[in-house]
């Protein structure tokens, strides 16, 4: 039997209170059964649990909201760090910025910045944690104006593979920040806080546009020449369940008044006659809020992803609704996240993430109840992604899907190099490894 002494923290060990509930993701499809879980409540933990990994050699992961779509974030048979006790938050008004620990989940860190009246462009679910998102990317409703949450990143602190901390920003450790921004989730050291840049907001306008099933190619084809193109305070959503599973919506957020996003609607109104259409102008804080929805804990699913550079042709299209109307279960999904504006505006080797260039992405989605359903909707998902793949690029980190062969080129494209590069002066033992971490040669 392992001794857990030297490990700090709420340690919750395999069988002990707390433990079915401590060794839960987001992800219900995983069933892992770590050691032992560390909840680090100050950064001394971190520094604790990685001198503990190394003495005795065991595995481990490191987790914030638990939310890896692969379970990246847990492991059998080793340590879970778990960074979500590390919740400091400090907003500097001078400087427009924000400290923030590693732990947080989304709706707690709005919630905390709409308070001061600022926020952070970031996910639209409450629960994901801000580590996950951050390090990977991070899309949601403000990304087209204020960028992916990486762009907004200034600073990070870091326990390494030996137990040191160290600070990251744009005069020190320059390289590693580079990294963390879009290529840094599991793989260079353990983030135990973040440094934001934070911008004011107050009110904004949202809207929600149905259309049937039978109207699917129309909307798609007059959305991607639109969406990524709009203007830069508009971020727009397009959602487009299977045949038979509910309208196709399109959604989205305006930094500005309702009578500005009617106007700037009008277009996609026009060229698609939809079914229901609906305004609202609220406060920033509600958006958040309904946009979350109720609380989920735990879901089955298997989703994937790939970038538009171009538009779908009419080919496209067709392999797009072909799988839309073979479906196998209740709940399968594409979505449209527009990108352009600020996100296209960035260089694609200015920061780690990469897809800087893409009209939009797409992600495939598939959610069931009984375990006994996994294997036909794994299967739906990856044969979606494989039949979309002569008219797509890549693949979005934060989506990440195992099954993906090529997934260092997929997700990192012309960065990888690079990536490879600071994980040899980072990480040259090759500590923080698991199935897609930033491999050393
Ligand atoms: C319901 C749902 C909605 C989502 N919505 C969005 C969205 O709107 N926009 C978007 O961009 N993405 C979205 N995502 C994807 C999400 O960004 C990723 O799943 C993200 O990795 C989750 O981060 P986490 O901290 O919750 O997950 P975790 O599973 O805890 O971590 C994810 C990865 O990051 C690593 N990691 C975690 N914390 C740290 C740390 N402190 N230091 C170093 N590595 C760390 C883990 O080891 C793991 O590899 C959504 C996911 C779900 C399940």
């Amino acid at each position: 039997m392992l001794s857990i002494e030297g490990l700090t923290g709420i340690v919750v060990l395999q069988g002990s209170p707390g433990y079915e509930e401590a060794r839960q993701n987001y992800n219900g499809r995983f069933n892992k059964f770590p050691f032992v879980i560390v909840y680090c409540e100050v950064t001394q933990d971190v520094i604790n649990a990685i001198l503990w990994v190394r003495k005795y050699r065991l595995p481990f992961r490191i987790r914030d909201g638990g939310h890896s779509y692969e379970a990246f974030s847990l492991i059998d048979g080793g340590l879970v760090i778990d960074v979500s006790r590390l919740l400091m938050l400090q907003i500097n008004h001078e400087n427009g910025t924000v400290q923030i620990g590693a732990g947080f989940r989304l709706l707690p860190l709005y919630e905390a910045l709409w308070n001061q009246r600022v926020t952070i462009p970031g996910g639209t679910c409450p629960t994901v944690g801000i580590s996950g998102l951050t390090l990977a990317g991070g899309y949601g409703l403000l990304s087209r104006r204020l960028g992916m949450t990486c762009d907004n990143l200034l600073e990070v602190e870091m326990v390494t593979a030996r137990g040191k901390i160290i600070r990251a920003n744009h005069s020190q450790h320059s390289d590693l920040l580079w990294a963390c921004s879009g290529g840094g989730d599991g793989s260079f050291g353990v983030i135990t806080s973040f440094t934001f840049r934070v911008h004011p907001i107050e009110n904004v306008a949202r809207y929600r546009i149905t259309w049937d099933f039978a109207d699917l190619e129309k909307v798609v084809r007059f959305w991607q020449m639109w969406a990524p193109h709009a203007d830069d305070r508009l971020t727009s959503l397009l959602l487009l369940p299977a045949q038979n599973q509910g309208d196709l919506r399109s959604s989205g957020v305006y930094i500005g008044s309702e009578e500005e996003l009617r106007w700037f609607l009008g277009p996609l109104q026009e060229g698609t006659r939809p079914k229901t259409v609906a305004f609202h102008s609220t406060t920033w804080m509600e958006t958040v809020h309904l946009f979350a929805g109720q609380p989920v804990k735990q879901e089955r699913f298997k989703n994937s992803s790939a970038y538009a550079y171009e538009p779908l042709s009419d080919e496209a299209l067709g392999v797009l609704i072909h799988n839309l109307k073979t479906a196998p279960g209740s709940a399968n999904v594409v979505s449209f996240d527009a990108y352009g504006g600020f996100i296209g505006s960035v260089p694609t080797t200015a920061t780690a993430f990469v897809h800087r260039k893409a009209l939009f992405v797409m992600q495939y989605q598939s959610y069931w109840e009984q375990a006994a359903e996994a294997d036909e909707n794994i299967r739906w998902i990856e044969q979606f992604r494989k039949s979309m793949l002569p008219y797509t690029r890549g693949a979005y980190r934060n989506y990440c899907d195992s099954m993906i062969p090529d997934w260092t080129s997929a997700y990192f494209g012309e960065n990888l190099a690079r990536l490879k590069k600071v994980k040899q002066v980072y990480d040259p033992e090759n500590l923080f490894h698991f199935q897609q971490s930033i491999p050393i040669y």
